[in-house]
């Protein structure tokens, strides 16, 4: 009987997946569907350069067929739902049918029930999102003077927040644009979690590039110009961006798999609480003991290569493989300027734990660049180098 393997999601989760289920259902008679709502895959982790340079959007899309082969039937289409009992995918007006399905759809913004964010706020979780910010800072410092500049206030200092504050304050110095950034955070650090010489390096690295950092006070309500706060005074934005946190797809509610907030839960051999569903990337919680993984495009296309293998050993009933998430270090951009914090290469650990300028900045782009080649090749990934 033909096996119908159906991967949702063409991210680092996805496309990773869809390349290491070529080669393993070779062994098997299946046939394998793509099913994600853009034709190609974005490199969403270098999304932040779009908001100053639109032009790179070129470099950081890979369409869907330079990564999947013909055989594999890609289906560009938004996912509503998915019905477990059903073994159906549900798109808009139809449904396919699945034998074994891997949920890799991402994640998307979590507001955490804070009046007026989600109709105040931009967020940034795909290339239109960054494009949209660009317009919007563009208009802002177009409509803005030396005595009155625009303000551009970004909530939340995670990667996503902390890399877009350096992207913004690198769009005011090339156009020398009349902008104020500033990145906002509940914590009383930014990068909450990580390593405090990280933490440091990068707020040293945001002041010399002019980021007001505020932390230590909760965002509590967002209106139509301004931000309140739980203790200091409102600011006024003619720009807000949250970055403040993930939660699962809403595609995922009601599918009848563990979940928490959407993300689904699973085993560290990717297996959810229904057999025939796996689930990886920022859409999965895996289990990983006392440690999870976070959600990164390091752990996702880590992820990739083991899940993939283990839909197949599940088709062929074979035992399958666990998954242990790697640190590889943090590669973080703060516009033209890099740092780099506890990098591996292999089994190589660079005896520096935090350092920056160029030697960071050859590795930031090195590590993106490979995850293209690997999914194209080298020519392609270098085309993108500036890019990156
Ligand atoms: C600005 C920014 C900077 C970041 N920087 C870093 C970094 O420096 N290092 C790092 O490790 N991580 C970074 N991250 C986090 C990283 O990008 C994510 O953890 C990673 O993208 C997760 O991969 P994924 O494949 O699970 O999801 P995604 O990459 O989000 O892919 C999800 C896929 O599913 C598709 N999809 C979503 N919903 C639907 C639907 N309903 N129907 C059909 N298709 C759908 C999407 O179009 C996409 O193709 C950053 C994220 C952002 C936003």
């Amino acid at each position: 009987m033909t096996e119908k393997v159906v991967v949702l999601g063409a991210g680092y989760a996805g496309a990773g997946a869809i390349q290491k289920l070529e080669t393993e259902l070779q062994r098997v008679d299946a046939d394998l569907t793509w099913i994600s709502d853009n034709d190609y895959h974005l490199v969403l982790h270098e999304a932040h350069r779009a908001i100053r340079d639109p032009g790179v959007q070129d470099d950081i899309t890979i369409p869907v067929g330079q990564i999947a082969s013909p055989g594999t039937e890609f289906v560009k289409a938004t996912v509503e739902g998915v019905d477990t009992a059903e073994q159906v995918v549900e798109l808009d007006g139809r449904t396919v049918e699945y034998d074994y399905l891997l949920v890799a759809l991402g994640s998307q913004t979590a507001y955490y029930g804070i009046p007026g964010m989600e109709e105040h706020a931009l967020t940034l979780k795909s290339l239109d999102d960054a494009l949209d910010i660009h317009e919007q800072v563009a208009e802002a410092a177009s409509q803005a003077s030396r005595n009155d500049p625009a303000q551009v206030v970004i909530g939340g200092a995670g990667l996503s927040g902390i890399q877009s504050a350096g992207e913004v304050a690198r769009f005011r110095d090339e156009r020398r644009a009349p902008i104020d950034v500033y990145l906002v955070e509940a914590l009383d650090e930014i990068m909450p979690g990580q390593d405090s010489e990280l933490q440091g390096a990068v707020r040293k690295r945001l002041e010399d590039a002019d980021v007001e950092i505020m932390t230590d006070d909760p965002i509590t309500e967002a209106n139509e110009d301004a931000i309140h706060f739980d203790e200091g005074d409102p600011l006024e934005y003619d720009v807000f961006v949250w970055t403040g946190g993930i939660t699962g797809r809403d595609a995922m509610d009601d599918c009848g798999l563990d979940d928490e907030h959407n993300r689904v839960t699973c085993e560290s051999d990717f297996r959810t609480s229904d057999d025939r569903v796996f689930a990886i990337g920022d859409s999965a919680v895996v289990d990983q003991g006392d440690n999870p993984a976070p959600p990164t495009a390091q752990a996702a296309w880590q992820a990739a290569e083991v899940a993939g293998e283990n839909v197949a050993r599940t088709i062929e009933g074979r035992p399958l493989e666990t998954w242990t998430y790697d640190d590889k270090g943090t590669l973080v951009s703060i516009g033209e300027k890099a740092i780099a914090h506890d990098v591996s290469a292999g089994p190589v650990t660079v005896p520096i734990r935090t350092f920056n300028s160029y030697p960071a900045k050859f590795l930031k782009k090195f590590v993106a660049a490979r995850w293209i080649a690997g999914l194209t090749s080298w020519p392609r990934a270098l085309t993108a180098w500036d890019s990156l």
